[in-house]
């Protein structure tokens, strides 16, 4: 089984370039949840919906987000209504937080819900969320305290940020199959995502690090940076919030300890002997993913480090 610790952004771009060159009934995707939030009464799982969209060829790879070809009548007619907007929500989309509110209601976990719609859109892959448990990633802005689509997606990520937290995660568990899944992995892959608000919540989960630093089983990461800039997002000011620097070797910083094979830019190639001195093999490669072909060629190169 591969294994993949992902967001939804650059994450997606890499897990749909591995689902294209892995079995995909060998891949097992582990997703953040510390985005979710709950807009007009339903519960929204952004990674996990970008994933399972993208695993079910529906994503609307141009945006970012949500189903392709989806209409936005009802966000229109809510507008209308007077309800605050601001969190666009496709009619598609909207019947799948629909769905996974309901089955709240009706007492199953994110895990049964996540689960259950993958299959109905006839995704092989295993989707797990990274836990059962609410775990909220709140960041600290001098005009108080927002959820993270707040800071991103209202804020345009413009704030100066002074933290950003995971509020419940001290007491939250893996996921059924989280930490079995990364026990008998043959490779992890930690996908270019936000360190800070991506990878750094699947992190903060009890017992996620340290199953990632014991296992025998490769772990290899993509950068989501080139330089001192993510290629998308706010990734660069957030490490340099959480006291790390900005650029490749900040995020290797961060992931000292577990990561055993870092995947950097080719413009980062000065950079590379220093995150080779930190016990992290490092290759320089094309790491933009902007077609289809990239994101398989991407694919396959670290397959074939993380699996030589
Ligand atoms: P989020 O949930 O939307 O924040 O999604 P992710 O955390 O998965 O993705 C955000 C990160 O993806 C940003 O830090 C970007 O720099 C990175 N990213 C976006 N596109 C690419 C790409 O083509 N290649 C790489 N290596 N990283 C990318």
């Amino acid at each position: 089984m591969i294994v993949a610790l992902t967001g939804g952004t650059g994450g997606a771009k890499l897990v749909e370039g591995l689902a294209a060159v892995v079995d995909p009934s060998q891949l097992l995707i582990i997703c953040n949840t510390g985005d979710d939030c709950v807009f007009h009464g339903l519960h929204v799982s952004p990674d996990i919906d970008t994933i399972t969209y993208t695993l079910a060829g529906l994503s609307d790879t141009e945006k970012g987000w949500g189903i392709k070809g989806d209409t936005f009548a009802a966000m229109e007619h809510l507008g209308r209504l007077g309800n605050d907007i601001w969190f666009n929500l496709g009619d598609r989309d909207l019947a799948t937080h629909i769905t996974r509110t309901r089955l709240f209601r009706e007492e199953r976990k994110l895990s049964e819900i996540t689960e259950q719609i993958r299959r109905a859109l006839g995704v092989t892959a295993t989707i797990l969320p990274m836990s059962d448990d609410r775990i909220e990633t709140r960041v600290q802005t001098a005009a108080g305290e927002i959820s993270f689509q707040e800071f991103f997606v209202k804020e345009r990520w413009a704030p100066d940020v002074r933290a950003v937290r995971f509020v419940g995660a001290e007491q939250s568990r893996p996921a059924p199959g989280v930490l079995e899944a990364i026990r008998r992995a043959e490779a992890i892959i930690v996908c270019p995502s936000n360190p800070i608000t991506s990878i750094g919540p699947i992190l903060a989960v009890p017992g996620i690090r340290a199953a990632l630093e014991q296992i025998e089983a490769p772990v290899v990461g993509v950068s989501p940076i080139i330089g001192a800039a993510a290629i998308s997002g706010p990734a660069h000011k957030l490490l340099r919030t959480a006291g790390w620097q900005a650029s490749a070797l900040g995020v290797a910083r961060c992931y000292r300890g577990f990561l055993d094979n870092f995947m950097i830019a080719a413009e980062d190639e000065s950079i590379a002997a220093e995150i080779q001195s930190l016990g992290i093999e490092t290759r320089c490669a094309n790491i933009r993913m902007t077609s289809l072909a990239d994101k398989r060629r991407l694919a396959t190169e670290v397959l074939a480090w993380a699996t030589k």
